[in-house]
């Protein structure tokens, strides 16, 4: 069965939900480039120093900043059996990265890359409507709310709306989606791993469709 894995689609398409339960599915960690930049930014390290000015206005952080990042992540033990990566690559040069580091690293590739397709207005409503837990857990107001209002079911922390999920950022990001992570659906269409599938259903069919996809690669 595929074990190393890359969600695509655009930001709120719902790759961190599906992408944690995919991790769990398979044993194998789910990254998330966005996950670790924001606790840099928490944290105040030096690349959380870098990544905050794109960050807030839904630009990319450069790539070579974010290539050296996955790279670290990916080297680690727990990454040898596989990888759910979310959220990277972004750029056809972290695609090529990418490639380059599987090699390397375990001589490997991508087995499959998941795109979920949303129309552009449920992304609007979904990114406006999401709900974070400081450690990644995801909500939203109104299509998968938590058991109590503003509060994390797995570790009772207290629910935020990221800066980048305001209505003036999320259009900015979109954009940036079509013009810089697009082609990446072609990159991976060329290799035989893109699988589409349809995110514009309950949280539990897009999962369903996703597994399934899974066993065929
Ligand atoms: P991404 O990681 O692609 O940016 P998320 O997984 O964070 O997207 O999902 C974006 C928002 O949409 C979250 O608030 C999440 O709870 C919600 N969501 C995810 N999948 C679905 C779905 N199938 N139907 C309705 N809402 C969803
Ligand atoms: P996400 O949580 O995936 O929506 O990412 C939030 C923000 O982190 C993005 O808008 C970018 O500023 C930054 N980011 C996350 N992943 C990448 C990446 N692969 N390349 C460049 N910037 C990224």
């Amino acid at each position: 069965m595929a074990k190393r894995v890359v969600m695509l689609g655009p930001p709120g398409a719902g790759k961190g939900t599906q992408a944690k339960r995919l991790a769990k599915h398979l044993g194998v960690p789910h990254v998330s480039s966005g996950d670790i930049f924001r606790e840099n930014l928490r944290e105040k390290t030096e690349l959380g120093r870098t990544a905050e000015a794109y960050m807030k206005r839904g630009e990319l952080v450069p790539d070579d900043v974010t290539i050296a990042m996955i790279r670290e992540r990916l080297s680690r033990p727990d990454c040898r059996e596989g990888v759910v990566l979310d959220g990277f690559p972004r750029t056809p040069a972290q695609a090529e990265a990418l490639d380059a580091m599987l090699q390397e690293l375990y001589q490997a590739r991508v087995d499959l890359a998941p795109l979920i397709e949303v129309p552009e207005e449920v992304l609007v409503e979904r990114l406006t409507g999401r709900r974070s837990c400081p450690n990644g857990h995801v909500y939203h107001l109104t299509f998968n709310p938590p058991k109590e209002a503003g509060k994390c079911d797995h570790d009772g922390l207290e629910l935020f709306q990221r800066e980048d999920d305001r209505p003036e950022t999320v259009l900015n990001r979109i954009q940036v989606y079509n013009r810089q992570t697009q082609p990446l659906i072609d990159f991976y269409d060329q290799r035989g791993v893109l699988a589409r599938i349809n995110g514009n259903q309950p949280i539990e069919a897009v999962s369903a469709e996703l597994f399934a996809a899974l066993e065929k690669a």
